[in-house]
C-alpha cells in the first residue's frame, strides 16, 4: 500500500500537465498510463496553441482557451527552467486564410460574433486582404482572396512539451507509473485506490484524464465522459529554409523547418493504421493553393491520430457529486490548453473542488441537451 496525494490516471498532455500543476501546489503525486497499446492524440497532433475559431456561442471556452494562451509563456519558461527542454513556443498571433468570398464572409461572421460574446473581455481581430496578407506571409497564392489574424495564437513542439512535461514531473519526485492501464478503481469518498505495479495506490484525490479511456473509468466514480475518436491527418514535408513568420490554422512550419498540413477531420472509428488518400490530396491541395511554393517540397511522412471529442467539440471538466475528490478532464486542444490545465485547473482540483466558473464545461450539460 502507498499513499500520495493525488493520482492522475492518464499521461498524455492532459494528465501531466494537471499532475506538474499539482506538483507546482505541493502536493505528492502518482501518475499512470497504459503505454503504447493506447490511442494518444499528445504523440499525433498538430501543435498550435491556437485561440482563433474557439468557443463561437459559448464564451466560457472562448475565456479559457485566452487564458490558456496567455498563461503559455510562463509554462513554457517554467519547463525551459526546470528541464532544459524548451517546448518552442513561438506566439506571434496566427492566419485563416480563405479561398472563396463565401469562407470569407463565414470567417468575417465568426469573429464579429466571438468579439459579440466576449463582452467586456473584447476580442482582438482583423480581417486581411491579399495584399496585406502578402506583406506577412511570403509566397502567397493568387487564389486566395483574404483572411483573418488573431494576435493570441502561436504554435509550440507538441513531443518537445510532452517530454518537458514528464522530466519536470519526475525531476520534482513524481511517481510514474508507465504500462500501468487503470481498469477498476475502488472509490470512496475523498479515497480512492488504484492497483498498479503490484502495489495499491491510495489517495484522496482522483483524476481522470486518460483521453479517450475516461468514456469507460468516468462511470466508476459517478462521471460521465461520451467521448468520440475523430481522426486527423497529417503531412509532413522535407525541410525548407525559415518562410513561414506564423501559424496557419493548416499549415506550420516547425522550428527545424519542415512543414507540417493539417486540420482534417473524420469519422474512422479507432483506425489509425489506415490513411485516406482523398483527404490528404485535399489538405495538400488547399495548402498549395495557399502556398504554391508548397508543391516543390517533398512529402517525408505523414500519419492519422484521434482527436478526443466530446459532442460539443468542448472541453469537460467536472468533479464527482458522489465521490468527492475525484475529477476529470478531457479536451481536444491539449497543446492549445495544457498552460490552463497545469496553471489555472491544477489549483482548483488541488483546492478540492473547480470554481463555479467552471460548471458550464460539466457533462451535465449533454443531459439538458438530450432532455432538450
Ligand atoms: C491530428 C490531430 C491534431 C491535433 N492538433 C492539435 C493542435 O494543433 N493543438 C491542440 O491544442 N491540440 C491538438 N490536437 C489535440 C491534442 O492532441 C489532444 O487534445 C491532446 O493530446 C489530448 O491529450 P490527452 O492527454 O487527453 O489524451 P491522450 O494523448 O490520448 O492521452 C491519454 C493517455 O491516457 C492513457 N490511458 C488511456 N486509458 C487508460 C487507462 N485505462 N489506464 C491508464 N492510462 C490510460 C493513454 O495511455 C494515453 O497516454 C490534435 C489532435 C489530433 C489527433
Amino acid at each position: 500500500m502507498s499513499a500520495t496525494d493525488a493520482i492522475v490516471v492518464g499521461g498524455g498532455l492532459v494528465g501531466v500537465a494537471i499532475a506538474h500543476g499539482l506538483q507546482r501546489q505541493g502536493l505528492a503525486v502518482a501518475l499512470l498510463d497504459e503505454g503504447d497499446v493506447a490511442h494518444r492524440a499528445s504523440r499525433g497532433n498538430f501543435g498550435l496553441v491556437w485561440v482563433q475559431s474557439k468557443g463561437i456561442g459559448a464564451p466560457h471556452y472562448q475565456r479559457w482557451t485566452r487564458d490558456s494562451a496567455a498563461e503559455w509563456p510562463a509554462l513554457a519558461a517554467t519547463l525551459r527552467e526546470a528541464t532544459g527542454i524548451d517546448p518552442a513556443l513561438h506566439q506571434p498571433g496566427g492566419v485563416t486564410l480563405c479561398l472563396s468570398e463565401a469562407e470569407l464572409a463565414e470567417r468575417a461572421e465568426s469573429l464579429a460574433r466571438l468579439r459579440r460574446e466576449s463582452g467586456n473581455a473584447g476580442y482582438e481581430y482583423r480581417l486581411l486582404d491579399p495584399a496585406a496578407l502578402r506583406e506577412m506571409l511570403p509566397g502567397l497564392g493568387p487564389r486566395v482572396v483574404g483572411g483573418s489574424y488573431t494576435p493570441y495564437d502561436g504554435h509550440a513542439s507538441p513531443l518537445h512539451l510532452l517530454r518537458a512535461l514528464h522530466t519536470a514531473f519526475r525531476d520534482a519526485g513524481g511517481a510514474y507509473h508507465p504500462n500501468t492501464t487503470v481498469a477498476t478503481l475502488r472509490p470512496a469518498p475523498h479515497d480512492f485506490a488504484v492497483e498498479a505495479a503490484g502495489t495499491t495506490l491510495r489517495a484522496p484525490r482522483l483524476v481522470l484524464a486518460a483521453g479517450l479511456g475516461n468514456a469507460a473509468l468516468a462511470p466508476l466514480v459517478g462521471l460521465s465522459a461520451p467521448l468520440r475518436p475523430e481522426r486527423g491527418q497529417i503531412i509532413v514535408t522535407e525541410r525548407a529554409a525559415p518562410v513561414l513568420p506564423m501559424p496557419l490554422v493548416n499549415i506550420r512550419q516547425t522550428g527545424e523547418g519542415s512543414l507540417l498540413i493539417g486540420n482534417s477531420a473524420e469519422e474512422a472509428g479507432f483506425d489509425t493504421l489506415t490513411q485516406s488518400p482523398p483527404v490528404l490530396r485535399d489538405m495538400a491541395r488547399r495548402a498549395v493553393l495557399c502556398f504554391p511554393w508548397i508543391a516543390g517540397l517533398n512529402v517525408v511522412r505523414a500519419w492519422s491520430a484521434l482527436r478526443v471529442m466530446s459532442p460539443d467539440g468542448r472541453p469537460i471538466y467536472d468533479q464527482s457529486e458522489r465521490f468527492p475528490g475525484a475529477f476529470l478532464a478531457t479536451c481536444h486542444s491539449g497543446v492549445t490548453l495544457a498552460a490552463a490545465h497545469a496553471r489555472l485547473l491544477a489549483p482548483m482540483i488541488a483546492a478540492g473542488a473547480l470554481t463555479t466558473a467552471m460548471s458550464p464545461f460539466g457533462a451535465g450539460r449533454f443531459d439538458v441537451q438530450n432532455a432538450a
